[in-house]
């Protein structure tokens, strides 16, 4: 099988961790340190074929924060992650992508845009619209998503596939 490395960035609290975790388990948890990185393995079918992804669930990403190595070698796609009910983390997520572009020196690394905790819409502060107008942008896929959706996880890792295969 194909391995792909993937690292999921954000601020804290978006629900990296959460979407990650639902991925790996096919579990919802509640509580996740926000300070513990991770990395995973798991088998994952795309376009009928099998792949070994190996997911950095990244820590402590904020504005300011500058990436460390491991999240740039070698990692084939990246999902970038904000929660729609936080204005900040949207902003945020320029200022990630920017930098991601800089110093990976590809201004078409593959990623994909995830707006999350849909199920709260009730309290969003960030339109659909505005995540879809970014994404269209950058050319890249928009999803939105709750981590307490097992499919709305494979959706993301799907779309990641998708972009990082057609490279
Ligand atoms: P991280 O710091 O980005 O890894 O965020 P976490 O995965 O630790 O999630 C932060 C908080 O948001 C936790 O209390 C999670 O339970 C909650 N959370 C994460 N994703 C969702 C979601 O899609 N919906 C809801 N309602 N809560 C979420
Ligand atoms: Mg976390």
């Amino acid at each position: 099988s194909k391995c792909r490395k993937i690292a999921v960035l954000g601020s804290s609290l978006v629900g990296k961790s959460a979407l990650t975790y639902q991925l790996m388990e096919k579990m919802f948890i509640k509580e996740y340190n926000p300070t513990i990185e991770s990395t995973y393995r798991t088998t994952f079918t795309y376009n009928s074929q099998e792949y070994e992804l190996v997911v950095t669930d990244t820590a402590g990403q904020d504005e300011f924060s500058i990436f460390p190595a491991q999240y740039l070698i070698d990692v084939h796609g990246y999902v970038l992650v904000y929660d729609i009910l936080n204005k900040k983390s949207f902003e945020v997520i320029s200022t990630l992508h920017d930098r991601l572009i800089n110093i990976t020196g590809n201004a078409n690394v593959p990623l994909v845009l995830v707006g999350n905790k849909v199920d709260l819409d009730e309290f969003r502060e960030v339109s659909f619209e505005d995540g879809k107008t970014l994404a269209a942008k950058w050319n890249v896929t928009f999803l939105e998503t709750s981590a307490k959706n097992d499919d709305d996880a494979k959706k993301i890792f799907n779309a990641l596939l998708r972009e990082i295969e057609r490279i």
